[in-house]
């Protein structure tokens, strides 16, 4: 039986990005949601919202008996969980599929492989793709981290196996340091991911973060669509990425893009994911897989003209991939900017009610928000309230119908995050595709001072 019904995990615009697709292949929606998003606009839009708990989201979004419940009564033939919250839970999903409900996501051992990130290195190897210097595998203790330390030279970096989010990282810049920091590390990753395995790699100094969008059929058949340069961080968390990265050459993204669509096609991977690597003096080394959609994929949409999440429900519901590798094209230039409630200059969060809300408009201009005038944005999640995404034939042309559609962007209410892409977009670095993971951190602290 085909697809009829969609229960959407999740809430914002990741929501209603889901909901568009599926109404635009004729495909009905049930939304959950928390008491506190009852007036959100994916509530509004889908055919039928079921409440399934409190603000807290351990309470509603991650809430798995009552999701479940939800699609039961609703009678979903299918659930998506977007990203974040239960989008990398290998149990979920093998929850889901236990009640004969389709899984718009990868097959859950493929989420357990690549959620821990000893184990993703391990298979990521394994599957021919190039890694970053570092344990094989988990370490214990001291002497042996020592050891591979001295091997590999310092500065290195030890990572949590169930780190996320940029968190449960310490770069060591000496043996002295290497004992303490890697106590610590445990620690604090038991604190956060409840374990306590930490491996080490070797810490590059300045590489860019380049990605790659991988789609499988989960029957040996799989492609690649290019990359996005997701350089622009703070504190490891993207504030603007764009596609294809200014950096890359058409020869390099046919090599690189094959080798991960030959690993997921070795992997008999499904549905859409994404193959993280850091780069560096023309080199790739992988740092870890998202088994989900990502934030940034309009970028990837905006310059193939695919709708990833329609090729999602597609493979979810056993048909083949749309497109072969020689259908996929990359044309023009695509830039998506974070837009957050928060201050634009330190960063607090600044939920607040909108109080007169304009989106721009016009040629090759996208946003993805699920504000409204008058809505009230919740204290509880994340602090992303729009994206912001942007084409142009050219990456020049891209970058002056970005500042054109910024300028015109109003969210009145609230602080928001547009002022600091407006003065993003104003320097000669940025404008030259000339930074680094390491770039806009430097540059706030200069604009600071
Ligand atoms: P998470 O899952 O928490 O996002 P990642 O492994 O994807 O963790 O790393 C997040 C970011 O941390 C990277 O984009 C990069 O900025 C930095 N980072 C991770 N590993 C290294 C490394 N070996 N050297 C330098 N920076 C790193």
């Amino acid at each position: 039986m085909a697809i009829e019904k969609i229960l959407i995990a999740n809430r914002g615009e990741i929501a209603l990005r889901i909901h568009r697709a599926a109404h635009e292949m004729g495909i009905k929606t049930v939304a959950v949601h928390s008491t506190a998003d009852a007036d959100a606009m994916h509530v509004r839009l889908a055919d039928e919202a079921i409440c399934i708990g409190p603000p807290a989201a351990s309470d509603s979004y991650l809430n798995i008996p009552a999701i479940i419940s939800a699609a039961e009564i609703s009678h979903a033939d299918a659930i998506h969980p977007g990203y974040g919250f239960l989008s990398e839970n290998a149990q979920f999903a093998e929850i889901v599929e236990s009640h004969d409900i389709k899984w718009i996501g990868p097959k859950p051992e493929h989420i357990r492989t690549m959620g821990d990130k000893v184990e993703a290195k391990r298979s990521a190897g394994a599957l021919g793709l190039p890694l970053v210097p570092g344990s094989d595998g988990a370490i214990e203790d001291v002497a042996e981290a020592k050891a591979i330390a001295r091997d590999i030279g310092y500065p290195v970096i030890i990572k949590a196996a169930s780190g996320g989010g940029g968190r449960g990282m310490k770069v060591v810049n000496s043996e002295g340091e290497l004992e303490t920091q890697m106590m610590q590390a445990g620690s604090e990753a038991k604190a956060a991911f409840g374990d306590a395995t930490v491996y080490l790699e070797k810490y590059l100094g300045n590489p860019r973060h380049i990605e790659f969008q991988i789609f499988g059929d989960g029957n040996g058949n799989a492609v690649h669509l290019g990359e996005r340069d997701c350089s622009l961080q703070r504190r490891h968390q993207k504030v603007l990425e764009e596609a294809p990265s200014p950096i890359l050459s058409a020869a390099e993204r046919d090599r690189m893009g094959g080798i991960c669509a030959k690993a997921m096609a070795d992997m008999g991977y499904r549905g859409a994911g994404t193959i993280e690597f850091l780069w560096e003096n023309g080199e790739f080394y992988f740092i870890e897989m998202n088994t989900r959609l990502q934030v940034e994929h309009p970028v990837t949409e905006m310059i193939t003209g695919l709708d990833l999440v329609r090729e999602q429900i597609r493979v979810a519901d056993g048909k083949p991939l749309s497109f072969r590798q020689e259908d996929v094209t990359f044309t023009g230039h695509a830039v998506e900017c974070r837009i957050n409630a928060e201050d634009p200059v330190n960063f607090t969060p600044s939920p607040g009610t909108v109080t007169w809300y304009h989106p721009p408009g016009g040629l090759y201009v996208r946003v993805d928000s699920g504000l409204y005038h008058g809505y009230k944005v919740p204290p509880y999640y994340d602090s992303m309230i729009a994206k912001l995404i942007v084409y142009g034939a050219t990456r020049e042309g891209c970058l002056m119908r970005l500042r054109r559609a910024l300028g015109e962007f109003v969210i009145d209410g609230m602080k928001t995050t547009i002022p600091l892409h407006q003065k993003l977009l104003e320097d000669p670095d940025f404008q030259n595709g000339n930074y680094t993971i390491k770039w806009l951190e430097e540059w706030l602290a200069r604009e600071a001072s």
